[in-house]
């Protein structure tokens, strides 16, 4: 642990801290946000719309519905799939709390199944194993981008009659045997989050199998009033709106997608350049005693989100928490995705959940780093970072 004394020599100037996740911001969305200003409409309204038909479009799907964050189209989704008190819900505990969060806010049971070690994705064999009478809904997280086994979970959903509701937070590019992520269920949820692969600041998208599915969750978004209830102050004459359901304030806003409009035709792009950082890591860290991303699953697509490193005390003679510590030194800002779901005091108390419950989630939890992988790292950023990975183990 000599390296990790007070003397530390930075890699990085403290003025030139890198910030884990910032998102790449430019011209167009600038103007875009104040030509929304100027014109004085800044909520709900044309470029909402704009933005749900060219994410539908992107997606392949007839539409999809604007909120503003993922945690709301988890919510929403969970709703409009009619659980009731008492009914469960199949997740991963590798995963933000949201997603959790949102299945107790819609009034059911989050019922937890262990990933596998090498794709930190839910795995189908626990999932299986963790069905009971009261399970109605899959809910799994597509991680760090990677797909999950959408045969084996689709296959369960459809045997036993299951809701399947995609967290797509990291998994905007994602596709798996041709198809892309969000498509495969009834439900398919996104995050524009200021660190996520593209931004609104906050902000979300909802696919839905159905029609009347969609128009479900964008009046549940919208206070439950009747459609397009934004469109009551246009020029074509006042209109009566009604409420026809108990609804929520989850409305995307136009100043947010003033900004996701230019994001999104740079995704793609995005993920070239984060794909030249991904290899760069890979080839820098093969001889280093920690464990790195396992290879995408051939016959799919990797959204490439989050670049983890798991972290080997035994061989690197430095722990998950000092290595943390070591980058910050250097000014190179880190991650943890995620401490598995039931290290935190609230679900032990609240459902009794212990982490060893999930013990490949634990371990996971217990040794990962994220390191900076957006698309707007320079090549010397990129050679920092490996510069104080190298230094530290
Ligand atoms: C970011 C994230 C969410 C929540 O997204 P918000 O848009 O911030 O609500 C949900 N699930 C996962 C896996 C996430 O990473």
């Amino acid at each position: 642990m000599a390296q990790m004394s007070p003397q530390v020599r930075p890699i990085r100037s403290k003025e030139n801290f890198l910030v884990f996740g910032k998102p790449t911001i430019e011209e167009p969305e600038i103007a875009e946000v104040v030509d929304s200003l100027r014109k004085g409409w800044l909520g709900t309204g044309p470029k909402v719309a704009k933005l749900e038909r060219e994410f539908a479009a992107y997606k392949g799907v007839p539409q999809a519905v604007a909120v503003h964050s993922c945690t709301a189209a988890l919510h929403l989704s969970l709703l409009a799939a009619g659980l009731k008190p008492g009914d469960e819900v199949i997740t991963t505990p590798l995963t933000f709390c949201a997603t959790v969060n949102s299945i107790l806010h819609a009034g059911a049971t989050p019922v937890l199944a262990d990933v596998d070690r090498r794709t930190m994705n839910l795995d189908p064999e626990k999932v299986e194993k963790a069905i009971t009478p009261r399970t109605r809904a899959l809910l799994p997280v597509h991680f760090a981008g990677r797909p999950c086994d959408m045969d084996a979970l689709v296959d369960i959903a459809r045997r036993k009659g299951l809701v399947l509701i995609e967290d797509c937070a990291h998994a905007i590019e994602t596709e798996y045997k041709g198809k892309k992520a969000g498509t495969f269920g009834d439900f398919g949820c996104f995050s524009f989050y200021a660190t996520k692969n593209m931004t609104t600041g906050e902000g979300g998208m909802a696919l839905a199998k159905s029609d009347e599915l969609a128009s479900r969750l964008k009046m549940l978004a919208l206070h439950g009033m009747s459609k397009d209830a934004w469109k009551r102050f246009s020029d074509d004459g006042y209109k009566h709106y009604q409420v026809v359901e108990l609804g929520f304030k989850y409305n995307m806003m136009d100043l947010q997608a003033a900004i996701g409009l230019h994001q999104l035709p740079r995704i793609e792009r995005w993920l070239t350049r984060r794909a030249e950082v991904w290899a760069a890591y890979d080839r820098a860290f093969a001889g280093l005693p920690v464990e790195l991303p396992a290879a995408p699953e051939p016959n799919t697509r990797h959204a490439l989100h989050l670049y983890t490193l798991l972290v080997d005390e035994r061989r690197s003679k430095v722990s998950r928490d000092q290595f943390l510590t070591a980058m910050t030194q250097h000014n190179i800002g880190v991650g943890v995705h995620y401490m598995s779901v039931p290290e935190h005091p609230y679900y032990q108390r609240a459902l009794g959940w212990k982490p060893e419950d999930c013990p490949h989630a634990m371990e996971i939890g217990r040794r990962t780093v994220s390191l900076p992988l957006s698309a707007g790292l320079t090549d010397g950023d990129v050679a920092d970072v490996i510069a104080a990975v190298k230094s530290i183990l």
